[in-house]
C-alpha cells in the first residue's frame, strides 16, 4: 500500500470534526526506520499555526492487516491532534516563535 492510499483511507474514515491535512512524505527523514512507512499530516489551527503529525505502518503488514489496525491509527492520531488543540493561541504562538528563532540562527 503507498502513502497516498494510506492517507486517503485515514483521511476518508476521520470522525468529522477533525481537521486534517495529508501531506506528502518527506525525502528528508534521518531517523527513518526502513521497516516502516510513515505518512504526515498536518493540523492546523485559524491562528496560521500548524502542527506534524505523523503516523507509521510497518512496511510488512499486507493492505488486510493495514486495513483491520487503521482504527487504533487513526485513534492515535486523533488523540495528536486532540493535544495540538487543547492548547490555546498563546502556545500556539510560542510554538511558532520558537520555530522562527530557531531558523535564523
Ligand atoms: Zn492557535
Amino acid at each position: 500500500m503507498d502513502n497516498k492510499t494510506l492517507q486517503n483511507l485515514i483521511v476518508n474514515q476521520m470522525s468529522s470534526g477533525v481537521n486534517l491535512r495529508p501531506l506528502a512524505g518527506f525525502k528528508m527523514d534521518f531517523s527513518a526506520n526502513p521497516e516502516f512507512q510513515k505518512v504526515f499530516f498536518a493540523a492546523s489551527c485559524e491562528c496560521g499555526t500548524s502542527a506534524l503529525l505523523s503516523l507509521e505502518v510497518s512496511i510488512h503488514k499486507s493492505d488486510y492487516e493495514i486495513n483491520n489496525a487503521l482504527p487504533s491509527l487513526i485513534e492515535k492520531l486523533q488523540n495528536q491532534e486532540k493535544s495540538f488543540r487543547s492548547m490555546n493561541c498563546t502556545m500556539h504562538g510560542m510554538m511558532r516563535k520558537g520555530f522562527i528563532e530557531d531558523k535564523d540562527e
